[in-house]
């Protein structure tokens, strides 16, 4: 099935694209990093620590079981957002399968929490059991959240995550919730507010507008969400927004995740 799928390449092209990507012009050794290295078919031989290697020795990948073609396309999958089941189809794994990788690939992102400045718009979500709260720097890509593990968010968490991803001085725009409330006393900000129930939405319309693509991608990709992996859904939907280029291809986002990780 999987070689229907004409943008999945052949194991032998995907195989030079992951040794561009780990090792640029040259193998190296992952363990002491000697250009000394032996090949011979699909194994690498050291010859200063004589070591064995394989080309993702050294990588999250290491132990990676799945033939270098259904990995290439459960990746393919998932920077374009096919939904997990469509996937599953697709690639002739099991759903739990589909679930493990996806996985994989969202706790591999790159770490991205940026400080905001500007105009700000902030906002409150609700998953049952779970809050988030987020904030959109208003004119660029740039996204701020953290998700609470409870029902309500109140003044503390508010001030809290200004402290930790709101610039002082910058404008900051708000509903006019009480958690806001003269927020300007607790962190140096200018602070306007839209009274919603006298027909005000401009200030906070792009903060509300992420909360509703937010949900329409954790339903159409997963399906569902669970209070456990709801946190690592909204990070991997801020990346995405913020950074669209990892998820061009399989071999943008393995060039953004797959260093060798460094050996003792
Ligand atoms: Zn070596």
């Amino acid at each position: 099935m999987i070689a229907l799928l004409h943008q999945i390449p052949s194991e032998a092209t995907i195989r030079k694209e992951l040794r561009k990507i780990i090792f640029g012009r040259n193998v190296f050794c992952p363990f002491c990093r000697s250009r000394h290295v032996h090949r011979s078919e699909a194994r690498y031989w050291c010859t200063r620590c004589r070591t064995h290697f394989s080309l993702l020795s050294g990588t999250w990948l290491a132990n990676l079981k799945l033939s270098l073609r259904t990995f290439w396309a459960l990746l393919w999958c998932w920077t374009q957002k096919v939904p997990v089941q469509q996937t599953q189809k697709l690639c002739h794994v099991s759903e739990v399968s589909v679930a493990h990788w996806f996985r994989q690939f969202r706790l591999h992102l790159p770490d991205f929490d940026p400080i905001l400045n500007g105009v700000i718009q902030m906002d409150e979500a609700y998953f049952s059991s779970l809050s988030l709260v987020m904030a959109k720097q208003i004119g660029s890509k740039c996204l701020a959240h953290v998700v609470l593990p409870k029902p309500s968010v109140d003044k503390r968490d508010a001030t809290e995550f200004l402290f930790q991803h709101v610039e002082p001085q910058s404008n900051l725009q708000t509903d006019g919730a009480g958690i806001y409330k003269a927020i300007e006393r607790w962190w140096p900000v200018r602070h306007t507010v839209d009274i919603h129930r006298k027909f005000q939405f401009g200030r906070t319309s792009e903060i509300e507008g992420m909360f509703g693509v937010l949900r329409t991608f954790i339903r159409r990709m997963y399906h569902h969400t669970t209070p456990e992996y709801l946190p690592e859904y909204v990070s991997e939907f801020c990346i995405r927004f913020s950074s669209p280029e990892i998820f061009e291809s399989p071999s943008q986002y393995l060039s953004k995740t797959l260093m060798p990780v460094p050996t003792c």
